[in-house]
């Protein structure tokens, strides 16, 4: 008799859930993904507790078809991708298949989600990975998924949990970062009631920046803007005066997905090589485009990693593109040998 077990789909996704879902602001990610994904126009996200007690997040996207309610809760079940080709061409944020299980496995979520305006949609209930209930339901076009009691299965992620204000920093940020990748959309991020943030959704990336930095900030920042055969680079940088004393106020979103890219960070600094004191980071929001087989997205399960395919090349247009922005018209050597 062998001694290997396949273990069943429970158990999995338990298992996969420590990937997947590390704190309360990986759930605020995975979720919003989802809705944006969805085609939305507007997402609210409520939190309470830090995201320990509640995670809530409402969208007026294309909704779910009731057939498939029970179905996106199975492992590696997607909509959005269907063959091994479209790993090459990936154009959603998700394709995993794998948050909503993850998530379920370890918390008590409630989805409602209509497909149409026609308000016929469907509830379900699931705890654990257990499904309680699902039943019809009236909703707005849509879907509307609250996740309560986060980790309370797992004591173990529960117990290492940090204070609500350090979660609710880590939610805030990746909202705000989400907010800026996607000025299109109208946000609001509510955290026991308190409104933490609130775009309006006109697509303007400054006025995005401008909810989340003030209206000070944003006027006092540099249009960048710069085109190459590969890439698109839109965005705006902070004049060499306003510094900070860490890369937070960099953000980096590539084909609608904020990423953290040490080379594209490499190539922001380099832009202003001498302007900026020692120790001192500008504020960077920079949107580049390129075709999705230029970017490997699935490096990670949170996809925060990236790797492009033509690194040097990108390296050089980012720093030239910014250069210009800041006035730095010089010569910019070639890559440097890897
Ligand atoms: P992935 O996003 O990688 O496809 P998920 O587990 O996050 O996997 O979601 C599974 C599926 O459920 C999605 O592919 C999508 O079809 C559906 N879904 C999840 N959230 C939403 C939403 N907010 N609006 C519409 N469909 C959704
Ligand atoms: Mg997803």
């Amino acid at each position: 008799m062998g001694k290997i077990n396949v273990l069943d789909e429970q158990l999995a996704n338990q298992i996969a859930a420590g990937e997947v879902v590390e704190r309360p602001s990986s759930v605020v990610k995975e979720l919003v993904e989802n809705a944006v994904d969805a085609g939305s126009t507007t997402i609210d996200i409520a939190i309470e507790e830090g995201g320990l007690s509640l995670v809530r997040v409402t969208d007026n996207g294309s909704g779910i078809e009731p057939d498939d309610i029970e179905k996106a809760f199975f492992r590696h079940a997607t909509s959005k991708l269907a063959s091994s080709k479209d790993l090459f061409r990936i154009a959603s944020l998700g394709f995993r298949g794998e948050a909503l299980p993850s998530i379920a496995a370890v918390a008590k979520v409630e989805l409602i989600s209509s497909p149409e305006a026609t308000g016929l949609g469907k509830r379900l209930v699931i705890e654990g990975g257990s499904v309680k209930k699902l039943e019809d339901a009236n909703a707005p076009q849509g879907t509307d998924i609250a996740v309560r009691d986060l980790f309370f299965n797992t004591p173990a992620r529960l117990k290492y949990m940090k204070s609500i204000q350090t979660e609710i920093g880590h939610i805030a940020d990746y909202a705000n970062r989400l907010a800026l990748a996607h000025p299109g959309i109208a946000f609001t991020l509510k955290h026991n009631g308190n409104t933490l943030l609130r775009t309006t959704g006109t697509g303007d990336i400054l006025q995005a920046f401008a909810a989340i930095y003030g209206t000070t900030t944003a006027k006092s920042m540099l249009i960048v803007e710069g085109e190459h055969p590969d890439y698109d680079l839109r965005g705006y940088i902070s004049r060499p005066e306003l510094t900070r004393a860490n890369r937070n106020g960099i953000t980096i979103v590539v084909n609608g997905r904020y990423i953290k890219s040490y080379i594209i960070n490499q190539a922001i600094l380099q832009a202003y090589h001498t302007l900026l004191p020692i120790n001192r980071f500008p504020m960077v929001v920079l949107d580049l485009k390129m075709h999705p087989s230029l970017l490997d997205v699935n490096v990670h399960p949170s996809k925060m990693e990236v790797r492009f395919s033509k690194e040097p090349e990108l390296r050089q247009f980012i720093e030239e593109t910014l250069g210009k922005a800041l006035g730095r018209e010089r010569h910019i050597p070639g890559p440097e040998p890897a």
